[in-house]
């Protein structure tokens, strides 16, 4: 069986719930890939998967989720669907195999997603390249129509563009990704705390009170912090708090690491935690705990919950091997992403 796509999860720097509101995230595409191995099948998607039971199938011609069980076929379908318009696609009888771990944080559902893209558009003519952004603007509209959460476009982005050695600071409103050399002598560590709970029905609550408090003030990428303390509700001005420090502390951290400062990036993170958990109030004490005995070790640079939070990863920058000491810790390292590898 040859390899039909390739496509990386991801870990967030920094920048958590700024990307729905178009503001900037900086996250980096890892050595945790989800990969298609498989067939030619003209016509018709047929698909297993090593992690999950079931068989996905149904034809190019309709390619309808209401057609799919198991569950997970419905991102499958939903990136079938969202990508018919490009033209003829690529049939295929194929298997997953992934190292993105499910439902951790680290994205393996946009990986899953740009890996069958990329299956389904190979030898597509006449766009042998895609552009990153339009493909993964189908991917983000394919996880919006199969598990209902409106996200926004970082996790299907980063794993499109993704650098090598690198984190990308991607604009979610011009869409403009600039990679950002991480320095040589620094690591990115990974540690699994909880599965998610409440993740979708308090992700689409907070996406709400955002685009409430839009509906008063104007978009919070351009907002000042003074806006965010004039606001009278004070669970809104929390929210308006954590996205308007939030992109800045992305533009921050992007500077330091141009300058080497990776004390100021540590600190970046944690400030970001702090906000996570006080002003959005998507962390848990589980989480909390995890960053503040992270933060107490030698080495530690800093640390913050990463992802939609209420479960998920912790991620740290450390200096090189500070936490191999815990058997949890994953290293991850940045990769390039699936447009880099396109067959
Ligand atoms: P995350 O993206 O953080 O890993 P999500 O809940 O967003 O978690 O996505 C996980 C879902 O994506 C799984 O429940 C499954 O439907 C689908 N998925 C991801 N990876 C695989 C895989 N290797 N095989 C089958 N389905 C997968
Ligand atoms: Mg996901």
């Amino acid at each position: 069986m040859a390899l039909l796509a390739r496509a990386p999860g991801r870990v967030n720097l920094l920048g958590d719930h700024t990307d729905t509101t178009g503001g900037v995230v900086l996250p980096m595409a890892i050595d945790r890939v989800t990969e298609l191995y498989g067939t030619p099948l003209p016509g018709w998607v047929r698909l297993r998967s090593d992690d999950l039971p079931g068989v996905v199938q149904f034809p190019l011609s309709d390619p309808s989720e209401a057609h799919t069980s198991p569950a997970w076929g419905r991102y499958v379908a939903a990136v079938a669907a969202e990508l018919s318009p490009w033209g003829p696609l690529n049939g295929f009888d194929a298997v997953v195999r992934s190292t993105v771990p499910v439902g951790a944080g680290l994205s393996s559902s946009a990986a899953l997603e740009v890996a069958v893209a990329m299956a389904l558009l190979r030898d597509h003519h006449p766009v042998d390249r895609p552009d990153p952004v339009l493909l993964a603007d189908v991917c983000r509209r394919a996880e919006h129509r199969a598990s209902g959460v409106p996200c926004g476009i970082m996790d299907q982005l980063i794993s499109l563009v993704g650098r090598q050695g690198c984190a990308v600071m991607i604009d979610c409103t011009t869409l403009e990704h600039q990679a950002v050399a991480l320095p040589p002598d620094v690591e990115v560590v990974v540690r699994f705390v909880a599965h998610r709970t409440l993740a979708g029905s308090e992700y689409a609550q907070r996406t709400a009170s955002l685009a409430a408090i839009e509906a008063i003030m104007g978009p919070l990428r351009l907002a000042t912090p003074d806006q965010a303390e004039a606001i009278h509700d004070p669970v809104l001005r929390r929210r308006a708090r954590h996205v308007i420090t939030e992109n800045a502390r992305v533009r921050d951290g992007v500077q330091a690491l141009a300058t080497g400062d990776v004390a100021a990036f540590g600190a970046a993170m944690t400030a970001s935690h702090a906000s996570l958990r006080d002003d959005f109030e998507v962390s848990t004490p589980a989480m909390d705990a995890a960053v503040t005995s992270w933060l107490s070790q030698p080495g530690v640079f800093g640390a913050r919950l990463t992802g939609g939070g209420f479960g998920g990863c912790i991620v740290a920058l450390t200096t090189p091997g500070a936490l191999a000491h815990d058997p949890n810790v994953w290293t991850v390292r940045a990769v390039d992403g699936a447009a880099g590898s396109h067959p």
